[in-house]
């Protein structure tokens, strides 16, 4: 019954070919259709797809599918992706259905980037260090001198760029949570457009063969909507310029306010996905260290209350005993650095 099914799908797949192969009107040739829209096209032999990439645009096709993946949504073409006398011909529609997923993105920041505001936070300070290798180095202090090489590659590029810390001191000593909100307050008060905190990893028990880079984000909340409503009265009551985030003046009442700040973190959820997956692939591209991919979690406080697109990168493990090495030399922290340099800019040039 399932290989009659399947021979049944099949006959209908190579009629739908044979029915739409000749009709123009139907079909454009991959070549046409990436030469009309800018796109780059390569084959994965190993995957049997065809990747096209324009910017931070991808798509990607299977020949045999009508299923098509264009960024992160995956959608119907209607009619098979196939290959006839050597050309690889694809549905009319995908233009329509590029045309829809663009639409929904929000659109890209148009601020000048003097007026866009990067705010880097070098995780921990000496009191509540974060990691530690097993020779003593400390994640505060791997992570300050990083965030300040980024901070210079921005600025080369044109960005205003502010650290949460400047110096191995701790923004608040009342307590870690205090130290973590402060952060968070510094990227209102500065009125941060993007919001990254570096980190450095660490096990405990120390376990040397943990390794490699991961980057996290708040996840979309959409779903959440309580602990979504929870985030935007507790910004709302904060002392905060929201009209900025939402790019115009803001007179509204506290109620207004609160709908607002929704709104803006509901949006920004999958920005910061994509700032992440930016990060975590420029990091990953220059240091050859081991892809842990990126991660969303509720569980970040510097990430959770933030009004604008924001990411905490995980550049390596101090208990890896190469890693450490890797993180104590002055060219590494530079290619480090130079990378999340390249995907903040990456990000703000391409989705904003
Ligand atoms: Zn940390």
């Amino acid at each position: 019954m399932v290989f009659l099914r399947a021979l049944l799908a099949v006959v209908l797949a190579v009629s739908a070919i044979l029915n739409n192969a000749t009709d123009s009107s139907l079909y454009i040739s991959l070549d046409a259709f990436c030469n009309a829209q800018g796109f780059k096209v390569s084959y994965d032999a190993l995957t049997d797809r065809y990747i096209l990439k324009k910017g931070a645009e991808v798509i990607v096709l299977s020949p045999g599918m009508s299923k098509a993946r264009i960024g992160t949504e995956t959608i119907e073409l209607g009619g098979l992706v196939f290959i006839d006398g050597g050309r690889v011909l694809v549905p009319r529609t995908l233009s329509d259905h590029l045309r829809e997923v663009r639409s929904r993105r929000p659109a890209p920041v148009k601020i000048p980037k003097s007026e866009f505001t990067i705010v880097l936070d070098p995780g921990h300070g000496p009191r509540w260090y974060g990691g530690i290798s097993q020779n003593g180095l400390t994640e505060n202090a791997v992570v300050l001198p990083i965030a300040r090489t980024v901070q210079e590659f921005l600025q080369e590029k044109g960005y205003k760029v502010v650290l949460t810390r400047t110096t191995n001191a701790h923004l608040s000593t009342e307590s870690r949570t205090d130290d973590l909100d402060a952060r968070v307050n510094a990227t209102y008060e500065k009125k941060g457009d993007l919001f990254v905190s570096i980190h450095a990893n660490s096990t405990s028990p120390p376990n040397p063969a943990a390794v490699g880079i991961e980057t996290f984000y708040y996840p979309a909340s959409g779903y959440d909507s309580m602990s979504l409503e929870r985030r935007a009265a507790a910004i709302a009551g904060r002392n905060l310029d929201v009209g900025h985030y939402s790019g115009g003046e803001f007179s509204g009442g506290a109620r207004a306010k609160r709908v607002l700040c929704r709104t803006i973190l509901e949006a920004n959820a999958s920005r910061s996905r994509n700032l992440a997956k930016m990060l975590q692939e420029e990091m990953v591209n220059a240091t050859g260290n081991v892809d842990r991919g990126i991660k969303n979690t509720r569980d970040l406080r510097v990430l959770r209350m933030q009004l604008c697109p924001a990411a905490l990168v995980e550049i390596g493990f101090l208990t890896n005993p190469k890693t450490e090495r890797w993180l104590r030399t002055p060219s590494y922290r530079e290619k480090i650095a130079a990378a999340i340099a390249k995907g903040i800019d990456s990000f703000v040039r391409t989705s904003g």
